[in-house]
């Protein structure tokens, strides 16, 4: 068993570090929330009182944190992660962050000595609980094959993306393909609705018919035909419409410095950024139907 530290216990870091102490590895936490400590010290970590700490002593860290600004100000600096671990460390931050913030702190591990991946995650603080998290891995060979033994703790399906950074890639590209899915889903519905087509009966042709995609299979954003999507729970998230506008974010930042042309990616995140103006942002992100609907 390993010693850990785990930077960032919030709604998926908390359940993620639950894991891996369930698994039976000794791991130092952190947070700025001394609840969030509380919460994973009775069941058997370690709380630390500053991040630096939780880098101190131990084989690997994990952080989980908000946004880059976060990743770079904890990992940075001369209080910072990077000048406190043991030169070999391997540091995994499953943050979902810009790419180019991503592949600097990446720079600045090598530099210092450490071994670094970037490894955010799919599947939602359901996925967390379980275990079943998606992990995109970006960072060398080495460094994948020594983070895969706790990513296989906290997930069931684990990609190595390619260099540093890719990780990264994969989760905007594959969030902003969803963010245009969850619209266009959306918008035939709908259609449908207001040329007086059933709702169950457009899913019953569509999902099995050239328009079918995720966001109709798994997640319906009407309710009814997805017993199990939110939209049969008032749009209780899931995944939030902010977190989506996060993402579609993010997208739309590495698409302008690749010069990449996204333009139903830019529509998506304005799409987006009506329902947090409106105060919808805690919805689930397929409350976009709503707002397409003029519900909101
Ligand atoms: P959260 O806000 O619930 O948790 C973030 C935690 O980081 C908080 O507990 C906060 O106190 C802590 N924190 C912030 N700054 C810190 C610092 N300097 N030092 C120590 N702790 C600090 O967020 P979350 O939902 O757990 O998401 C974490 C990351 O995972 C984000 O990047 C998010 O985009 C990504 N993500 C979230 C989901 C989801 O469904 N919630 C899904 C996939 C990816």
């Amino acid at each position: 068993m390993a010693k850990l530290g785990f930077i960032g216990l919030g709604n998926m870091g908390g359940p993620m570090a639950r894991n891996l102490l369930k698994a039976g590895h000794e791991v130092k936490v952190f947070d700025l929330s001394a609840d969030a400590i509380a919460a994973c010290v009775a069941l058997g970590a370690v709380g630390v009182e500053q991040a630096v700490d939780a880098a101190r002593d131990v084989e690997c860290v994990v952080t989980m944190l908000p946004a880059g600004p976060h990743v770079a100000g904890v990992y940075g600096g001369a209080d910072g992660l990077l000048a406190a671990a043991e030169k070999g460390t391997l540091f995994i931050d499953s943050s979902t962050i810009d790419v180019e913030t991503a592949r600097s702190v990446a720079r600045d591990a090598e530099t210092a000595g450490m071994v670094m991946v970037d490894a955010p995650v799919s599947g939602g603080v359901g996925g967390a609980e379980g275990g079943t998290l998606t992990f995109m891995v970006g960072g060398t060979e080495t460094g994948f094959a020594q983070a895969q033994p706790f990513l296989d703790v906290m997930g069931k399906n684990i990609f190595h993306a390619g260099a540093s950074g890719n990780g990264q890639v994969a989760k905007v590209c594959n969030n902003m393909l969803l963010g245009i899915s969850m619209i266009a889903t959306s918008e035939a519905f709908v259609l449908g609705e207001k040329l007086g087509l059933d709702a169950q009966t457009l899913f019953d042709i569509s999902s099995t018919a050239s328009g079918q995609c995720w966001s109709m299979t798994s997640y319906c954003p009407v309710p009814g035909p997805v017993p199990t999507s939110p939209a049969n729970n008032d749009y209780a998230p899931g995944f939030s419409a902010g977190m989506m506008l996060k993402d579609l974010r993010l997208a739309q930042g590495a698409a302008q410095s690749a010069k990449a042309s996204t333009p139903l990616g830019a529509m998506a995140e304005s799409l987006y950024a009506l329902m947090e103006q409106s105060g919808n942002d805690q919805m689930d992100f397929s409350g976009i139907v709503k707002l397409l609907k003029g519900d909101l």
